[in-house]
């Protein structure tokens, strides 16, 4: 069940959840006024497109926020249609030759428009090479960047880009809703569990991910605020976060936050965390709702 759309550009722009694959997020972005729409990445064209027929609406626009085969595979679906020579597709420049109909190439503050909004472009390199949020609105569109309660894996990386990567999103205000690409947040807080166990704040948004998924609901977005209270990717300065990464990974009490932050990925990645059970979080209590 997708969650509820939300509104922005004074209720110009209407955000619809389209869920694709097992767990892909594709961001819908509705123009009321002409009958258009735009599309935040995508595994395939065919929800989009079951959508948009659906509400009467058009795809015009495509943004990828990088190039993996689940989010420029709607490009290619459109391609095989025969539809996507008449979109405007935007995407990252130093990846141009990778994203299929590219029309607009664009590098970190470039300006993006659809209807009446616009998005600043923020290169967020780590999960890989040319990664890049679209942000404003109180919205930002990270992709594999930030997820709900985590982060992507590192398959270019470096640790240090990434850690500056989502340093620059957790900067944006408190309220900025987090359009995630993947619904991972149960997994994501598994993790976060193992690693800050005496976190408040995270235990009530265990109880609310919970229930939100029993319910069969989707947990993102999230928000910049959340995230920079509970998400152990934002928490490299958090003492007991660093304890118990160090532990866990060998490290020295002086290690420095890039290391913490290293190393905090690395644990995530040995699944150790898959061992708590439910039994073992912090079910019964206080929500944050
Ligand atoms: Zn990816």
């Amino acid at each position: 069940m997708p969650a509820d759309p939300f509104t922005l550009a004074d209720s110009r722009v209407r955000v619809h959840q389209v869920l694709d694959a097992k767990d892909n997020l594709i961001w819908v972005l509705e123009d009321p006024q002409s009958g258009t729409a735009a599309a935040v990445d995508g595994p395939s064209a065919s929800n989009v497109q079951a959508f948009v027929e659906a509400h009467d609406l058009r795809l015009t626009t495509i943004f990828n926020t990088h190039t993996h085969p689940d989010h420029i595979g709607i490009n290619r679906g459109y391609e095989r249609r025969g539809q996507l020579s008449s979109m405007t597709v935007i995407g990252a420049a130093s990846r141009a030759d990778d994203i299929p109909g590219l029309t607009r190439a664009v590098k970190e503050g470039d300006e993006v428009g659809f209807g009446d909004a616009t998005f600043e472009i923020i290169e967020t390199p780590g999960h890989i090479d040319g990664h890049i949020c679209f942000a404003g609105h109180g919205v930002v569109f990270c992709g594999d960047t930030m997820f709900a309660g985590g982060c992507g894996y590192l398959f270019d990386g470096p640790a240090s880009a990434m850690k500056h990567s989502l340093s620059k999103l957790a900067a944006l205000p408190a309220p900025t809703r987090v359009c995630c690409a993947h619904e991972y947040t149960q997994d994501n807080l598994r993790f976060a569990w193992l690693v800050e166990p005496d976190s408040e704040a995270l235990a009530a948004r265990i109880r609310d991910v919970w229930k939100i998924r029993a319910e069969g609901g989707c947990t993102v977005p999230s928000n910049i605020g959340l995230e920079r209270a509970t998400n152990p990717f934002l928490r490299w300065h958090a003492p007991t976060l660093r304890r118990r990464v160090c532990e866990r990974m060998g490290l020295l009490d002086d290690a420095t936050e890039e290391e913490v932050f290293a190393a905090t990925r690395a644990l995530k990645d040995r699944k150790d965390h898959r061992e708590i059970t439910d039994e073992m979080l912090p079910l019964c209590g206080p929500s944050l709702a």
